[in-house]
């Protein structure tokens, strides 16, 4: 089924659901899947990915990048994940999004997918899936809960699993 996580039914079948694949692309679903995770307690596992290129254009790095959002922990606003500026341009009607563009405003937002990332969407699956087998089989017990990698060198990245206590998700969080 193909739906869109902003719509109020999507968004109650989700709530029945044990956890919640992200695997969407932008900022403005991920904001939807990151609240909705928070106020209905619902486990997330969101993945990333990302290409990092010298100013001279030269393959610098390649980023994979898994979330777990449980909760008690973190989520994506607190990580710093999501961008309000970014949400805010893809949730603009297209044709006003076009107009700052053709401005000079806006880059990068309707951009088609860089071939380079394609073997790092396949990283990334396996790491959400390996994520949801450690969910499955110890409960909550899988961390840390935000974690990656940069492929090129093989170095792996940790972040911190303390909630920030200005984010907005406390107002989420169910009492
Ligand atoms: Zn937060």
């Amino acid at each position: 089924m193909e739906a869109d996580v902003r719509e109020r039914e999507i968004q109650g079948q989700l709530l029945e659901c044990d956890v919640v694949y992200g695997a969407t692309d932008n900022h403005a679903s991920r904001s939807m899947l990151t609240e909705l995770s928070a106020r209905g307690h619902l486990p997330l596992i969101d993945v990333g990915v990302r290409a990092g290129v010298r100013e001279t254009g030269e393959l610098d790095a390649l980023y994979v990048e898994r979330r777990l959002q449980i909760p008690d922990g973190p989520c994506l606003w607190c990580w710093g994940v999501l961008d309000a500026e970014r949400v805010r341009l893809e949730l603009m009607p297209a044709f006003e999004r076009e107009a700052l563009a053709a401005e000079g405003y806006v880059a990068g937002i309707d951009a088609a997918p860089e071939p380079t990332i394609a073997p790092l969407t396949v990283t990334a699956a396996g790491l959400a899936t390996t994520t949801l087998l450690g969910l499955l089989g110890g409960g909550l017990e899988v961390g840390p809960l935000r974690a990656g990698f940069e492929s090129l060198r093989v170095e792996s990245i940790a972040y911190a699993d303390e909630p920030d206590p200005d984010c907005i998700c406390r107002r989420w969080r169910p009492a």
